[in-house]
Order: C-alpha cells, then sequence, then structure tokens
C-alpha cells in the first residue's frame, strides 16, 4: 500500500528538488542571516516575561473558538491595538499568517470573482486563491502595465480583486502600493496587501507597507510570527470587512484562538516597536551590508527592506557559497529553482537589528575570503 508513496519519494530524492530539514545544529553556529525575528524580540527578555505573564494569568491554551470560549479580553485588545498600528477601524486574529490568507481571498470572493495575483506572491496567497471558487489571473512581478492591460479585458466584472505581497520574500522588494491604489480605484477593485515582511519592519516608524507608500489598502494581512516574534495572523480592515469575515471565513470559525502566550508576547513586542527605533537600526545594517557586497562586486538589487539577496545565477554556486560561509560560522541559505526563477539562483541574506558589529564583521569577512568559482 506504500508502494507508490515509497516510488514519489524516490523519484524526489533522485532529483534536485529533493527537500530535507536542516540541522539543529545550525542554531549553534557564530552567526545565522536567515531569520524572520528581524527585531530580536522573539529572544527579548521582556517578551517573553510578558509570555509568561500570559500564561499563568489565563492559562497555555485558550482552549475553544473564538466564537465559542476562546475570545479573551487580550485578543481584543491586540485586535485593537493591531488596528490602530496599521491606522484601520477594525482588525481580526488568525491562527497564522498562511490562515489569515486562506480565510480573507476564499471569504471574499466567489464564482464571479476575478482575483489578480502577483506571479511572485507569497504560496499561501496561491493556495487560497486555488481553494477559492474565483477566476485567478496571475500579472508579471510588481508589472503595472500588464496589471492594467488584464484588468483592462474584465472591466464589466463586478467582483474583483488585487492581491499582493507587501515585501516580496525572495528578492526583499516592495509592491507598488501607490500605483495599485491608483489601479484598485480606477477599475473599482478591492486591494488586499499580505505585509508579513513589512510589518514592523518598512516605514518610517515600523508600521508596514503601508506607510511607506502613505495608503491603506483595503485589507492589511499580516502575521506575529516575523518581527513581532510571537506567532500567529491578523487581518486589518474596515467594520464591514471584519464583520463579514467573522461571518463567514472558515479558518476563522473552526480554529481555536490564539493561546494566551502568544498573544502576551505580540502585545508586548507591539509595544517596544513603537517606542524603540529597532527598524531604524535594522535599515542601517541592511544598507550598510548592500553596499559593502556590491563594492565587493557581488550581484544585489538595491532595496530598503532586510531581505539581502546575492544573485549567482548557477544552483551549484550558490550552493558552494553556502557550504564555505556555513565553515566560517556563518548561516545564510541558498535559494534554488523553482523557488525562485531559473538562473536566479541565490545566497538570501536576512539581518535582524540585534547582529552585532562583530556579527556583521564576521559575514563581510567570509565574503570577502571565499573562493567564487
Ligand atoms: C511568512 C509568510 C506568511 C505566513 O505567515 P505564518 O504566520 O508563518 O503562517 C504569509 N505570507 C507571507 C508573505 C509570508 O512571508
Amino acid at each position: 500500500m506504500m508502494k507508490w508513496i515509497k516510488d514519489e519519494l524516490y523519484k524526489r530524492e533522485t532529483s534536485s528538488l529533493y527537500r530535507s530539514l536542516p540541522s539543529p545544529m545550525i542554531q549553534n553556529l557564530k552567526v545565522i542571516a536567515s531569520s524572520n525575528n528581524y527585531l530580536g524580540l522573539a529572544k527579548d527578555k521582556r517578551v517573553i516575561n510578558a509570555a509568561k505573564e500570559t500564561i499563568l494569568k489565563y492559562g497555555t491554551g485558550s482552549s475553544g473558538s473564538r466564537l465559542t470560549t476562546g475570545n479573551f479580553a487580550i485578543h481584543e485588545q491586540l485586535e485593537k491595538e493591531l488596528a490602530n498600528f496599521k491606522g484601520t477601524e477594525s482588525c481580526l486574529l488568525y491562527s497564522s499568517g498562511y490562515l489569515a490568507n486562506l480565510g480573507v481571498i476564499t471569504t471574499l470572493s466567489n464564482h464571479e470573482t476575478i482575483v489578480f495575483s502577483d506571479e511572485y506572491n507569497h504560496a499561501s496567497i496561491i493556495d487560497a486563491c486555488r481553494l477559492s471558487q474565483a477566476k485567478i489571473i496571475v500579472y508579471k512581478h510588481n508589472n503595472m502595465v500588464d496589471l492594467e492591460s488584464k484588468m483592462e479585458k474584465y472591466k464589466n466584472h463586478s467582483k474583483k480583486l488585487i492581491v499582493t505581497d507587501g515585501v516580496f520574500s525572495m528578492d526583499g522588494d516592495l509592491a507598488p502600493l501607490n500605483k495599485l491604489s491608483f489601479l484598485k480605484e480606477k477599475h473599482n477593485a478591492l486591494l488586499i496587501v499580505d505585509d508579513a515582511h513589512g510589518t514592523g519592519v518598512i516605514g518610517s516608524s515600523g508600521r508596514g507597507t503601508s506607510e511607506y507608500f502613505s495608503t491603506t489598502p483595503d485589507v492589511i494581512i499580516g502575521t506575529l510570527s516575523k518581527a513581532l516574534g510571537s506567532e500567529g495572523g491578523f487581518v486589518c480592515s474596515n467594520n464591514i470587512i471584519i464583520n463579514y469575515l467573522i461571518q463567514k471565513s472558515r479558518p476563522f470559525i473552526f480554529q481555536t484562538s490564539l493561546s494566551p502566550g502568544n498573544i502576551g508576547a505580540a502585545l508586548k513586542s507591539l509595544h517596544i516597536i513603537q517606542t524603540e527605533k529597532r527598524h531604524v537600526i535594522l535599515r542601517e545594517k541592511a544598507n550598510d551590508l548592500r553596499q559593502f557586497l556590491r563594492k565587493n562586486n557581488y550581484s544585489v538589487p538595491n532595496g530598503v527592506t532586510p531581505i539581502i539577496p546575492i544573485i549567482f545565477g548557477k544552483a551549484t554556486m550558490a550552493l558552494e557559497l553556502q557550504k564555505q560561509l556555513y565553515n566560517d560560522g556563518i548561516f545564510i541559505p541558498a535559494i534554488r529553482p523553482p523557488t525562485v526563477p531559473e538562473n536566479t539562483s541565490r545566497l538570501r541574506c536576512t539581518l535582524m537589528s540585534t547582529h552585532s558589529n562583530n556579527d556583521l564583521n564576521l559575514i563581510k569577512e567570509a565574503f570577502q575570503s571565499v573562493a567564487i568559482l
């Protein structure tokens, strides 16, 4: 009965697509430049203590869905503070960013809906689109001419969504929210932005890509698991859309609400983000490393995020460099097709505001000393 599974596995093992879990030993390396814990808050003593206190007060599990026994004052408080942070009327928590995308896109669409989706959108958006009954139109990455010509063809449809990442996770570039807002107004669509990598990081006070572009999309999706150092997802929007999700969104209705520890941690992180300028320190470190790598003739695109892709093209070269850096005690993963397009294999470096000057010097020295084949 297991034969077909074994056969499939063997096929994978003998191809370059085989995945295995990285050794937990990487946690002991000198420098990890690959974490989503952008502001170091997942290990901040104050955040850890806040999680402990909420666990002591409310317990380890919330033991029910929000619509039954799992609605605590801290859930509502975090929603209020997130809405405030993003400048929207309302907010709704989900168990993860992944499920927030599933919940929003499947609920805000039906068989009459056209969803326009950037070709580089996160897997959770792609899965949400597949699960929805909508017609999916993929447009070229950040290409507004392509998007507009595709929207033009569906001029007479009344239900349209544009869905995009705010920060694209493999290239660290931003979606042009100003232009997308213009197009969505012109074509009477709703704009949904997944700001998983932007929240706490981008914009003058770290509120995300909407702050960077001074525009508020109809729906902003986020995660508590990156800069906020916790776990969980959220949706910020107007009262009508949030109410609609409460009525109809299955990943919201049928899931146990977020556990108290996660909420306590996220609340504390949100306060720290708004009082300390960690995102500014992070931006300076990322700019500095970008400039250094470019001076040393590495191919690094311009950017304003802590995601720094170092492009090599050939997968073998990216893998070899990953190995050499690893031997120097540094973890920066190689990313290959199909995760990224052919001939754009890369090392994907992400910095944290808590990387020390010594950490950064170790990274720089390693890049200077590696032998590029
Ligand atoms: C990480 C990520 C998610 C998933 O968030 P989780 O809370 O980890 O489920 C969704 N969208 C984007 C763009 C992400 O980078």
